[in-house]
């Protein structure tokens, strides 16, 4: 299933598509592309990005890389209740092959209990978890997904930077402009 680039909701009709990316409707992509410029930030500051969080150490644990995203899968059910969860992080081999292991265990003890989420959606994440355990950060190559989040990354910090510069701006025009009595605006 697609999902969409900027909100990561699955997308089941249409999506609008820009370059390699796609996105869910309007607000996403001028979100993306108009406000956040990713299509802007050139792909050699996201390869050395990318690459260097994947050669790098562990955010989580300080241990020796591969570093890639790594996803987890629980869920909690109760009678009619379901609580399901989608972990994100990026970490090394070690910590990923926990992170699926530990919300295996949890889904497995905790997931059957509703119906009909719950019974449906257990068999489904401790496969999820299973194929997590054996699909750890490659040696060789980082992931589109840390590609992806290099991107956006870069992307932020640049909008960040931008803001900031706006905003000495803004201070500079208040400090001239009451003798003259103008209207400040921020978007200059
Ligand atoms: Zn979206
Ligand atoms: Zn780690």
């Amino acid at each position: 299933m697609k999902a969409c680039s900027y909100c990561k909701n699955t997308i089941v009709l249409g999506g609008k598509k820009v370059g390699k990316r796609l996105y869910c409707g309007e607000n996403c992509r001028h979100a993306a592309v108009d406000v956040l410029g990713l299509d802007a930030i050139p792909e050699d500051l996201v390869n050395d990005l990318a690459s260097s969080i994947h050669k790098g150490s562990c955010p989580k644990c300080g241990g020796d890389g591969p570093v890639d995203i790594h996803e987890s899968y629980r869920v909690a059910s109760a009678f009619l209740f379901s609580f399901f969860n989608t972990k994100t992080e990026v970490c090394c081999r070690k910590c990923s092959f926990k992170n699926s292991f530990w919300d295996f265990i949890y889904t497995f003890t905790l997931g059957w209990w509703g119906f009909p989420i719950g019974v449906i959606l257990t068999p489904i994440l401790l496969l999820r978890n299973m194929i997590g355990m054996l699909q750890l950060p490659k040696e060789d190559e980082y992931s589109n997904a840390l590609h992806e989040k290099a991107c956006f990354d870069l992307a932020n910090a640049r909008l960040e930077k931008h803001g900031a510069a706006h905003a000495s701006a803004a201070t500079v025009s208040e400090v001239r402009s009451p003798q003259r009595g103008d209207k400040l605006e921020l978007s200059t």
